[in-house]
This record gives structure tokens, sequence and C-alpha cells, in this order.
């Protein structure tokens, strides 16, 4: 076990800079998720960690030691890609023995730490397997064995679940993240920094998450502090599915002003808000915005413009004036509202709607609960 620090880490590649200077501190056992899109350093970021890639500037720690300069081998680290090429022609026990071998162990060393492994993966009956005989999840299991084997400090991990589709990517998100429940119960390697693309599984997976963007981290924090109080416009638009609604706009006193219609600030975002920038961007999630039956409550006016069923829930997009917006209703609640025509008032939930400061780009809506 050991806690992964990193200090103003930077890399240079010719003249670009793709990894301006990020401070992260991992606990001892946690699930880092690293998160972003394509291109943003998730990949660099981790290969730094350990040691495929030399770092520009600042430190690296891994455990008490400073790694800077240690070579792969030497960092108690392994590694899972999503481009997990087994040894073909090796059968699965050869696959997972081959570190060992490589490191000397004895021929009987390495025959329980493969029952070992194998028996914590569920893939004992595939030992005398060819890799061209297993599936996409029992392989990339394989792979999972080979890293566990060598009972590394910690867990890197980038886009292992890219190349399997929809279903299996579900069930491995869950074994991957009960092996990491099961190995920490056992004092075995507990620390994990994994890196996706899909908010999906960091939400899922991760302990706490650290959303990057161009180099750059937007904010650390649990996928429930992630959701509730977005740092800033990126992460708040990054996170959430579908998509939270962002609406660009003014404030005053009189409220939210855009596409030519008000929302009134209540006293409970206004308690929220610890600045009132004038060029403003309101943010709500589709699952807040809400049917508003009667004209009595303030709301927007919006027109319907697709439905999508999607079982007991419903996505409704609507426009409001020349934007798209998108709510997530009960199929319940849709079937009941009366409509004439496709008009339909829709209000964000108060308790959940979000100002950012449009120049900014940061949500100055978290003041009294935050
Ligand atoms: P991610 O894994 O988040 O998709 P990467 O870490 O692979 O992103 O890349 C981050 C940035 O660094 C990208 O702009 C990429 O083009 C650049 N980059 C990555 N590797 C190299 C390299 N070997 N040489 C030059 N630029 C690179
Ligand atoms: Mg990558």
């Amino acid at each position: 076990m050991a806690r992964v620090q990193l200090k103003n880490l930077e890399k240079v590649y010719g003249g670009f800079k793709a990894v301006h200077g990020i401070d992260l501190d991992v606990a001892e056992g946690e699930f880092m998720v690293l998160v972003g899109p394509s291109g943003c350093a998730k990949s660099t970021t981790l290969r730094m960690i350990a040691g495929l890639e030399d770092i520009s500037g600042g430190e690296i720690r891994i455990g008490d030691r400073v790694v800077n300069e240690l070579p792969p081998g030497k960092r108690s680290i392994a590694m899972v890609f999503q481009n997990y090429a087994l040894y073909p022609h090796m059968k699965v026990r050869g696959n997972l023995a081959f570190g060992l071998r490589l490191a000397g162990k004895s021929k009987a060393e390495i025959a329980v730490a493969t029952e070992e492994v194998a028996r914590i993966l569920e893939i004992e009956p595939l030992l005398d397997r060819l890799p061209k005989q297993l599936s996409g999840g029992q392989a990339q299991r394989v792979a999972l064995g080979r890293a566990l084997i060598k009972k590394p400090s910690v867990f890197l991990f980038d886009e292992p679940l890219s190349n399997l589709d929809a279903k299996l990517r579900a069930s491995m998100r869950v074994r991957i993240t009960d092996l990491h429940r099961r190995l920490k119960a056992d004092g075995l390697a507990s620390t994990v920094v994994y890196v996706t693309h899909d908010q999906t599984e960091a939400m899922t997976m991760g302990d706490r998450i650290c959303v990057m963007q161009a180099g750059r981290i937007m904010q650390v924090a649990t996928p429930k502090e992630l959701y509730s109080r977005p740092a800033n416009l990126f992460v708040a638009g990054f996170i959430g599915s579908p998509e939270m609604n962002l609406l660009e706009g003014q404030l005053d006193g009189d409220g939210f002003h855009g596409e030519g219609q008000t929302l009134p600030i209540g006293p409970s975002l206004s308690a929220r808000m610890s600045a009132r920038p004038q060029d403003a961007v309101l943010g709500f999630r589709p699952q807040h915005l809400k049917i508003v039956s009667g004209d009595g409550v303030p709301a927007f006016d919006t027109r319907l413009t697709n439905v999508e069923f999607m079982g007991h829930e419903v996505y409704l997009h609507v426009s409001l004036g020349g934007r798209q917006l998108v709510a997530v209703v009960g199929a319940d609640e849709f079937e009941a509202t009366s409509r004439a025509d496709d008009r339909i008032r829709m209000r964000p939930d108060a308790e959940w709607m979000y100002v950012f400061d449009r120049g900014s780009g940061q949500n100055v809506s978290l003041g009294a609960n935050a």
C-alpha cells in the first residue's frame, strides 16, 4: 500500500506544455479516477507516475520515496492498458507467470502465486487456454491478473475497459471495484489511479475523481460532490448524464434574464451565491427541470420539440428561444401533464440551480452550503 503524491508536476513535449504543474494527493488505499476529454493529458500523467515518461518539472512520490529518477521496475507499480496484448502463444498460466519468471522467482513460488491470482479473478478454469480461446472480458481479467501477480503497491489503469462492449464494461466496472475492496481488506495492492474519458466509469468507480482539462486539474472531489457542487462550467458540463443545461444571460435585481425571459432568483439560491456576476450562466440538470402546471409560479415558457421514451423516464427536449434544454421526468408525470399544443412551462428546482460567472467560468452559487 502506498500514497501517491504529485507536486507541481509538469510535462513539456518539444515546445508544447502538456501538463501544467499539477498537484494531486492520492491517499493510501484510495481509488482515484483521472477523467477528462481526449488529449487532456490523463495518459501522460499516468505514464509519468509509472516512470514510462520523463517528467519535465515537479516531483512524484510513491509511499515515502521521491521516484522521479527511478525506473518503472523499481516503483512498485503495475499498469493495465487499453490494449492489453497477451502473449498469443502462451497459455493463460504462462501469461500470468511471465513477470515472475523474468524476476527469477522459483517454480513453486510462481505456481502458488498463479493459483492465488486465478482464484481472486475467478479465472481458474481458463488457466490452460490460449488467449485466442478467451472472450474479451476473460482476456481483460487475465491482463488484470498479470498486473496483480506482481503485488504492486499501486495499480495504474489506462482506459482498461474502452475496448469492451457496453454490457461487459458495466460488469467489469463492478469486478474491478470489488477486487479493489478485497485486495484492500487483505492489505494487498490497494492504491489505484484509474484513467478514463467516460464520466459514468469515473462516477461509479472512484472514491474521488480528478477532473482534467488541457493539462490542468479542474476539480478533485468525491462523485457526490462533483455532481452536487461542480466548481466551474467545465466540470458542470462534463459530469452528469444527460448533460447539465447551461443557459447564458444576465443577472440583475429582478433575477436571471435569458432568451427573452426572466426567472426570479429566489431566497434559496440567493443565500448560496457568493457573487452576482452581471454576465452569468444559469445551470440546472435535466433531472431538476420540472414541469409546472398552472400559471401562478414563475417558470420558463418552452416549446416541446422531441420526446425520448426511456422506460420509466422520459427525456423531454424543449426549446427556450434559440436554446435547447433537456428535462428528465417520470413517464407517468409526463403522461399526466395537460398541454395545449406544444407549449410547456418548466422550472428548475431552486435547490439545484447554479450560477456561473461567464467570464471566469467559476460557480458562484456554492456559498452557504459549501
Ligand atoms: P489523454 O490520455 O488525456 O487523451 P495524452 O496524455 O495522451 O491525453 O496527451 C496529452 C497531450 O499531449 C495531447 O495534446 C497529446 O497530443 C500530447 N502528447 C502526448 N504524447 C505525446 C508525445 N509523445 N509527443 C508529443 N505530444 C504528445
Ligand atoms: Mg489516453
